[in-house]
């Protein structure tokens, strides 16, 4: 068996059709990129990069950032590389930004929330990725989107922050910016989302919890946590079409992603790519692989 998947290394993930699919790897630490290649990994579908900000005492720097993006695009070598932007407060919490106690941190100050509130800590993280932007092919995604208006103001931050690197004599570096469709709202409006950014992708793990209201932390709650609930599966049509309508590709990123006995589903939805954990990656490729 696990040779039989070692075979497929090097080759492309695609039906008995011919309908090619994306299969990325989830990483959430410059070590991980090890695993990602070892796994034949085509491109990081989600790179979280809370692991710069989490166990320390103070933010990391522009350059500290940027050098460890730099050296993830480097290594990725050409292929598609998707750096989420923070998404501190909920379950990952780092005490220099002094969120404090919140009664829901779930749905608290979390995320792009953050970054819209205080952009001095946006803009630093937003320089390193576009200054690392043209050592290989990075893309930048925003977490925790709930509305048009969001991604309007952080498109506007993202354009001063490209245009005063230009100023200071960077090269252009203009990635790709896409989204994640994670919350019910993003959900519902994802038609008029789509015209705003290059791409989604859908993070069912937080979907899941804020549409079926269960907290997926709640180990008492473990059975109710259920993302194959109808209700998710068509949210996640609705995206997708959405997301085509426009002409912008979608992926999915959260756990769901990897659970093969929807990948003949998701690939029949139009979903264009699965980004799952390294030690996944090859059994989605097999999944594909057979589907007719
Ligand atoms: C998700 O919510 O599905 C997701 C991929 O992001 P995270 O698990 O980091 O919240
Ligand atoms: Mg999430």
């Amino acid at each position: 068996q696990l040779q039989r998947l070692e075979s497929l290394k090097g080759r492309k993930t695609a039906t008995k059709s011919g309908k090619k699919i994306d299969v990325y790897a989830n990483i959430g630490s410059e070590d991980d990129v090890a695993y990602a290649l070892e796994n034949d990994a085509e491109g990081i579908g989600l790179f979280r990069s809370e692991f710069l900000y989490l166990g320390r005492r103070d933010f990391p720097t522009e350059e500290e950032q940027f050098q460890v993006y730099k050296r993830v695009v480097q290594r990725m070598a050409g292929r598609k590389v998707i750096i989420r932007t923070l998404d501190i407060g909920g379950d990952k919490q780092a005490d220099y930004f002094n969120i404090g106690i919140e009664e829901n941190p779930a749905m608290g100050y979390r995320a792009v929330r953050i970054c819209l509130k205080q952009p001095e800590i946006f803009r630093i993280q937003l320089r390193a990725l576009f200054r690392a932007s043209v050592f290989g092919n990075l893309s930048v995604m925003y977490p925790m989107i709930i509305s048009e208006e969001e991604v309007r103001q952080i498109l506007r931050i993202a354009e001063e922050v490209q245009a005063e690197l230009e100023a200071e004599g960077y090269p252009c570096q203009c990635p790709e910016q896409g989204i994640m469709i994670e919350t019910p709202a993003a959900v519902m409006v994802s038609d008029e989302l789509a015209e705003l950014v290059d791409f989604f992708s859908i993070g069912t793990n937080d979907l899941t919890q804020y549409t079926l209201a269960i907290d997926r932390q709640n180990e008492r709650l473990a059975d109710y946590y259920d993302p194959h609930h109808k209700a998710i599966l068509r949210m996640i049509r609705m995206v997708v079409e959405n997301a085509h309508k426009h002409g912008i590709r979608v992926g999915i990123c959260g756990e769901l992603g990897a659970d093969t006995e929807l990948t003949e589903e998701f690939v029949r939805m139009g979903v264009d790519e699965l980004s799952v954990a390294p030690s996944m990656i090859l059994k989605v490729r097999k999944t594909v692989r057979e589907i007719s």
